[in-house]
């Protein structure tokens, strides 16, 4: 497999509408959301905003929200293809998305607080690859947004503050207690993504991937199955609603999966996206791309 100009230009686009095009699955559970609370209530109101901001930036091609987050890619590519090549072809289009306006310069150097102006920096943007058995690579992006980020929490357990042990119960406390603690921050309705067990790092890539998700999936395992509904409606319940405005809708989804631990530690990590969940995924064959 030859990566052409079309990869290229293919990646632009992907950014673009990476950036500017909500996925449908978002959409709709904005929409039920917005049915679902009071008439003519801020969480109403709130919702409102977001959907009419959404209509926008689609049809603007603009950024859906001012903060176009941290790029992270997973790749899936076949045996054979130079990873040095990928980061190479990755790096330029995420320059080129930057000087387009679809992403913001968001790459700040941590010590000198210079921004590189063009999103490339150290470990910036982020990237994953793994080797697979499919003949066509596959790219998956989200952009993640610096408020929901700040709100994310990794909990060990026991946690003796909160009464957790190590069971499922403890799980479902301390998960809780992170969307407790965000309280609207991180722009509510979000989307939690859970990751059980693993150690520290571990623990927190497993939360992300959840992103990817479809919302309204559902979980094979079930004992996982049941955490997310459970943590679904008693969030819900919570009260704090779009925005922090108040209402019933504080979470759009929970996604949670796990991994093996060592005996001595107990992870438990929740990831927090906003409202403008922005995920996609690109296909490469051959000389042929497909974006969903
Ligand atoms: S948390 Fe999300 S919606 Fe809020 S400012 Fe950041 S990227 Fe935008």
């Amino acid at each position: 497999m030859q990566l052409t100009e079309t990869f290229k230009t293919g990646l632009v686009e992907f950014i673009r509408r990476t950036s500017t095009e909500l996925p449908e699955d978002v959409k709709q559970a904005l929409q039920h959301a917005r049915t679902s609370e009071t008439p003519n209530s801020a969480a109403v109101n709130a919702l409102k905003t977001i959907q009419q901001n959404i209509v926008l930036s689609q049809a603007d091609s603009t950024p859906i929200c001012q903060d176009t987050g941290t790029l992270i890619f997973y790749i899936d590519y076949p045996l054979g293809l130079s990873t040095l090549q990928m980061r190479k072809l990755i790096q330029d289009a995420v320059a080129e998305a930057t000087t387009k306006s679809y992403l913001r310069p968001n790459a700040v150097d941590s010590l000198t607080g210079k921004n590189s102006g063009n999103n490339l920096g150290r470990e910036f943007p982020v990237v994953h690859f793994e080797e697979w058995e499919e003949p066509y690579i596959r790219l998956r992006l989200m952009l993640k947004g610096g408020g929901c980020e700040n709100v994310g929490a990794q909990y060990s357990l026991p946690n003796t503050k909160l009464g957790a042990d190590r069971d499922m119960a403890g799980i479902k406390k301390v998960i809780l207690d992170a969307v407790y603690q965000a309280q609207g921050k991180g722009c509510a309705p979000g989307i939690l993504g859970v990751g059980i067990g693993g150690d520290r790092e571990t623990s927190y890539m497993i939360s992300k991937k959840q992103f990817f998700r479809k919302l309204d999936d559902q979980n094979p395992n079930p004992a996982l199955a049941a955490i997310e509904a459970e943590i679904m409606e008693k969030a819900n319940q919570l009260g704090i609603g779009p925005m922090g405005f108040g209402g019933k809708t504080t979470l759009l989804g929970v996604k949670a999966d796990w991994a093996h631990r060592l005996p001595a530690s107990f992870f438990v990590s929740v990831s927090y996206m906003c409202w403008a969940e922005r995920r996609r995924t690109m296909k490469f064959y051959d000389g042929r791309v497909e974006i969903d």
